[in-house]
């Protein structure tokens, strides 16, 4: 079964709201095994709503709108749909009341433009709306099938799932269910680009699983999707796909069962009472705001000194003069500097610095944009890496992160063999070009 996702909305179309209706409606409708194959937007326009029906309904078994529920005129879903399915609009009293009790509980007057909220037409099944007042609609005619959802995210989110997954289940699904399940495998110390690279011929020759590539601060993940009736039937299918991945990139793999590689340092950290504190410069408390966008990271995270100029880290971070003058503020010296001095200031168990060339400006004769050092300082062990990051000032940013999180996490699996001090020396193994 597919389906389409019509937004209504002129706001839409003039770039005045995001459409993260139509994100959360896709990603739903693949957990529950529909294929979406088309998004449309459309504006509060009958006769172009109509057009959009029309096409929608040539090509998918499925057409969810949402928005254009509520009272005021522009609100034309109910109408449009109605007029669609040739059937006539009937108004829910009971609702009607419920709501007059409403207003007048809080001294409101009733508005007869309030009508259109609880209409819904003829010989079609009504959604509740629980979180706010505007009825869903659900209907079936011929072979398509419509349900009709409020735009305010939260009462969209609240009715699809209490009301019309159940009746997609019920009237379209049956027991006949082919669910879409997941793998997500997880990927720390390489980059994107040689990820993709190692994996190409997977990539192009893939149907049935799919596999995609999904960046985000901290973590590169592989989710490797494909339709199965039951969980045990999906890991079979899945399972020559990933003894291949796992043979090429497999020294690179978080063991996926634990969670997302913050989740996993973040419950090392904690259970082994070690605490964090970070010092950046040229992430501007990217890396702090990484450390702290998870719940009880206040167990291990202690906090970030953000020294971007010079003088800062002179006063903040005490670093020397004539080390900043010596070898610049992008150096191993002055990573290692700020990675031991963080740790001391703070009392922290560990300390990690990040100081870099985001770009596009900065560079110099010696050093490129792009160019990295992260240091991380424990007591008897200090280690410095050096990157060559590409891409642009988010990216290499963004990689930074990502990096911060691998060297903890190479430390952390290290930790209880780690007792002699092991400062940077300028060997392969500390050197990066990504
Ligand atoms: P209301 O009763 O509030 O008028 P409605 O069902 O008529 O609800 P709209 O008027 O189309 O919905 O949209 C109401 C608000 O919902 C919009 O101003 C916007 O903030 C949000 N919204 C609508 N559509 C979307 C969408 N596709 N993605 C995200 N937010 C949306």
């Amino acid at each position: 079964m597919n389906a389409e996702i019509i937004s209504v909305g002129t706001e839409l179309l003039l770039g005045q709201i995001v459409n993260t209706n139509a994100k959360y409606l896709s990603e739903k409708m693949a957990e529950i095994g529909v294929d979406v194959y088309y998004h449309t937007t459309v504006g509060d326009n009958k006769e172009r709503f109509k057009k959009a029906l029309q096409i929608a309904e040539k090509r998918a078994d499925l057409v969810i709108t949402t928005g254009g529920l509520g009272p005021t005129s522009d609100d034309i879903t109910k109408e449009v749909v109605a007029e669609y399915l040739d059937l006539p609009l009937l108004v829910s009293e009971d609702d009607v009341s419920r709501f007059k009790r409403y207003l007048e509980e809080r001294n409101r007057e009733w508005v007869e433009s309030n009508l259109r909220q609880f209409m819904y037409a003829k010989g079609t099944e009504i959604l509740k709306n629980d979180l706010g007042f505007a009825l869903g609609m659900a209907a079936k005619k011929d072979d398509s099938s419509y349900i009709l959802l409020p735009g305010p995210p939260g009462e969209m989110k609240c009715m699809f799932e209490r009301y019309a997954i159940p009746w997609i289940n019920k009237n379209l699904l049956g027991h006949t269910k082919i669910t879409l399940f997941s793998r997500v495998l997880r990927f720390t110390g390489i980059p994107e680009s040689k990820l993709e690279y190692d994996l190409k011929d997977l990539f192009d020759e893939q149907q049935d699983p799919t596999l995609a590539l999904l960046i985000k601060p901290g973590e590169i993940t592989l989710r490797l999707s494909a339709k199965a009736k039951k969980q045990e039937d999906f890991n079979a299918k899945i399972e020559p796909l990933l003894s291949k991945i796992e043979s090429r990139v497999g020294k690179y793999l978080v063991k996926e069962d634990e969670g997302p590689l913050l989740e996993i340092l973040a419950k090392r950290l904690t259970k082994q009472k070690i605490t964090l504190s970070t010092a950046e410069s040229c992430t501007g408390g990217m890396v702090s705001g990484h450390f702290t966008s998870i719940p009880g990271s206040s167990h291990f995270y202690l906090g970030s000194i953000i020294a971007y100029s010079n003088e800062l880290k002179k006063s903040l971070l005490g670093i020397p003069s004539e080390m900043l003058d010596d070898y610049g503020a992008v150096s191993k010296q002055v990573a290692s500097a700020m990675a031991e001095n963080v740790r001391r200031v703070t009392g922290s168990s560990l300390g990690i610095a990040v100081t870099g060339i985001a770009g596009p400006d900065g560079a110099t004769a010696k050093k490129e944009v792009g160019l990295v050092y992260i240091a991380l300082n424990a007591p008897g062990f200090a280690v410095t890496q050096k990157f060559n990051f590409t891409g642009d000032r988010e990216n290499v940013r963004m990689s930074c992160v990502n990096s911060v999180q691998h060297i903890l996490w190479q430390y952390l699996k290290k930790a209880p063999k780690i007792g002699s001090t092991n400062i940077y020396n300028e060997g392969a193994n500390n050197e990066h070009r990504i």
